[in-house]
């Protein structure tokens, strides 16, 4: 693994956020807030593991580790290759960061036909209650050492300030720290990430193969055809959002969680509409479309325009 030369990139998901290497990209996630797993992959294997799960009880940071080890060396049952392991790496350098954790850094490595190996670490963050659990894997023979260290340092599990950053393949935003993630469904041609907060719901999409989607049609128009039936007022403020032009409007939106797909006749049965700001971009540099929703209330269209604000695009 040379990883001298590629470019790295930012990947946030939960509040946790660390920096990769681009071409390492999301092959397995699960979870939420409290507890999960997200798994990177390059082209031929897992590349990055990343566990996180609400501290319990006050058992010492090292007991946690030779579970967590235990468990990835029984994983392979009877005739898994045996596993080396080294405990007590100092793999996380920041005093600072080493303030708010108790850390243990371990390698691994299996024996055998095609020798597996991982840097990795384990902590109890005291500052959002969670045990996080990440490894960089490799190759026997490959020097990972470098990149997993750069990783593991950057490696942060909680927001810092008001906001926390979003970032999925290479699509990248801000949000209040108080949002939560509700779903999300990442499809090749489509990403799209609902978010909670205080009963307000806020849909950001991602369309690729922009021009295909499109048809001929502008931005405006498709955003026309599109969306154009859930708003009622269009705003006059078309300003860039992220060098693009933008296309605001407010409305009325279907509120999802009153939708049911069985017995909708019934009148006490029938959706329920909230007030609606959608706001939409054409992403020319990177052929996507992108549009972001947001039912509340208490109607905040700037509330959006500042999400908005904070999207890198391409
Ligand atoms: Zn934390
Ligand atoms: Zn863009």
């Amino acid at each position: 693994m040379n990883r001298g030369a590629s470019k790295w990139a930012v990947t946030g998901w939960h509040h946790l956020s660390f920096e990769r290497p681009e071409d390492w990209t999301i092959g397995a996630v699960t979870g939420d807030f409290a507890s999960g797993y997200l798994r990177l992959d390059d082209t031929e294997m897992p590349r990055f593991e990343l566990r996180w799960e609400r501290t319990r009880g006050r058992e010492p940071v090292d007991q946690v580790v030779t579970r967590y080890l235990k468990n990835l060396s029984g994983k392979g049952g009877k005739n898994a290759p045996p596993v080396k392991v080294r405990r007590d790496l100092g793999l996380i350098k920041d005093e600072t960061v080493l303030a708010d954790r108790t850390v243990e850094g371990f390698h691994w490595r299996t024996e055998g036909r095609d020798p597996l190996q991982a840097y990795g670490c384990l902590w109890m963050c005291e500052i959002c209650g969670r045990t996080v659990f990440a490894q960089v894997l490799g190759r026997g023979g490959e020097s990972i050492m470098n990149p997993a260290a750069r990783l593991l340092n950057t490696l942060d599990d909680h927001a810092r300030g008001d906001t926390a950053t979003w970032a999925v393949y290479g699509l990248k935003f801000d949000l209040p720290s108080d949002c939560t993630l509700k779903k999300h469904s990442f499809l090749t041609g489509q990403i799209e990430l609902t978010f909670e907060r205080d009963g307000a719901r806020l849909e950001v999409v991602r369309t690729s193969l922009a021009e295909m989607h499109l048809e001929n049609r502008t931005f405006a128009e498709w955003f026309q055809d599109t969306h154009g039936n859930e708003i009622d007022n269009w705003s006059d403020d078309n300003s860039p959002i992220y060098g693009h032009p933008g296309i605001r409007g407010t409305g009325e939106g279907v509120d999802p969680e009153t939708v049911h797909s069985r017995m909708a006749w019934l009148p006490w049965r029938r959706p329920r509409k909230k007030p609606l700001s959608c706001c939409g971009w054409h992403c020319i540099d990177g052929n996507r479309l992108y549009v972001l929703r947001h039912m509340d209330e208490t109607h905040q269209p700037d509330f959006l325009d500042e999400i908005a604000a904070t999207v890198v695009c391409h």
